[in-house]
């Protein structure tokens, strides 16, 4: 039984990767988060009383509480999965993006190597960092083409650059000063518990209130999908059996347009609730392009395969069924996720 520290465990993946834990292990979890408007302590109710599970609100950012808490916890895994994660935000306000992705992961790395050198033997010997990151820090591809473990960083917004600039920074922790980490690069999740602000979600909410569904540019933007439970089951393979210091790509090998993705969920939701107002096509609306928007992203997810057997379970057709249901039978966590700040307006215009 191994003793894991969640940071951002009240988000989108990091729930996923507690429900999971708790649910399918004997490991017992604890959660820190800061609960900015993407965490939600509603994520976490199926395993909320659990005696294996606990939650602290902090900011990773938190130096002295943080060391306090793991001087207390002292875990034998700390996954990062705390962060500020929407492009559109990192265009309007970056500053919160360098405080916690960057600095954050900073001093969470200063955190644990101080906690680190406290162990020894075993506990030592197994301890892991994992930081959880973005295939946006490899930057935009062209029509073919795939990134693989070592293409050259090259972020284009601000939210990759503080990505790419913490997954530096872990890499340094380990070859300075011997931290144990992994690093994973996953491309677009999607499923269960989204925060309705990116594409999947807010196109199904749009679209069963009624509303425009916005689509960047011409729509044609290319992202590889993978399914939220499927990213977990990846992230603690790479922690139980990943090599020390090694990165590895996780990806759905299911590459989609935006406008693709937006008309099968249309397509989905006229066979699952018909509308009588028509078409749900009828409401899609190509709006102003996101400056600097990557065109394509794609993994190579062969090392992952490889070294430690894994794959995606779940197609994209059966996995967007999935959620749109989810979506469908769960009105009321997205009524009180949504009842915060943000009320699904555009975001990340520079003009
Ligand atoms: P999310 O926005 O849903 O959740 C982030 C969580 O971090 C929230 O619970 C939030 O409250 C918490 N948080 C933010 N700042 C914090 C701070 N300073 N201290 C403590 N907690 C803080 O994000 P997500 O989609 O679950 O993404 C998790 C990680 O995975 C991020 O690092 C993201 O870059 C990465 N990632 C996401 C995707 C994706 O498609 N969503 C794809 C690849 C990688």
């Amino acid at each position: 039984m191994k003793k894991f520290l969640i940071t951002g465990g009240a988000g989108f993946i990091g729930s996923s990767v507690t429900r999971r834990l708790i649910q399918n292990s004997n490991h017992s979890v604890l959660v820190v988060d800061k609960l900015t408007y993407a965490g939600n302590l509603e994520s976490l109710r199926p395993i909320s009383t659990n005696p294996r599970f606990a939650f602290a609100h902090v900011d990773i950012g938190d130096k002295s509480k943080m060391k306090e808490m793991i001087a207390h916890f002292s875990p034998d895994v700390i996954m990062n999965l705390a962060a500020e994660s929407h492009v559109d935000r990192s265009i309007d306000s970056p500053s919160e993006f360098i405080h916690t992705n960057i600095v954050g992961t900073f001093s969470l790395l200063q955190v644990a190597l101080e906690h680190w050198n406290t162990l020894a033997g075993d506990r030592r010997e197994q301890f892991r960092f994992h930081h959880i990151s973005t295939d946006e820090v490899f930057g935009s591809l062209g029509a073919t083409g795939h990134f693989s473990e070592e293409t050259p960083y090259q972020p284009s917004s601000p939210y990759s650059a503080s990505k790419a600039s913490s997954d530096h920074l872990v890499r340094a922790w380990h070859h300075t000063y011997g931290l144990p980490v992994l690093i994973t690069n996953c491309s677009n999740n999607y499923g269960p518990y989204q925060f309705p602000e990116k594409l999947i979600p807010l196109t199904i909410i749009h679209a069963l209130e009624g509303k425009r569904l916005p689509v960047y540019g011409t729509g044609g933007n290319i992202r590889d999908w993978l399914y939220v439970d499927d990213h977990a089951e990846a992230l603690l393979e790479v922690v139980e059996v990943g090599r020390p210091g090694q990165s590895y790509n996780i990806g759905g090998r299911n590459e989609y347009s935006n406008i693709a993705v937006v008309r099968m969920i249309c397509n989905l939701l006229s066979e699952m609730t018909p509308s009588s107002a028509g078409r749900y096509e009828n409401l899609i609306s190509f709006v102003a392009d996101r400056p600097g928007h990557d065109a394509r992203y794609a993994m190579d997810t062969s090392k992952i395969e490889r070294d430690l057997g894994w794959r995606p379970r779940r197609s994209f057709e059966v996995g967007l069924r999935e959620t749109v249901q989810w979506y469908l039978d769960n009105k009321t966590w997205w009524d009180h996720v949504r009842s915060g700040v943000y009320r699904g307006e555009r975001l990340g215009l520079t003009r």
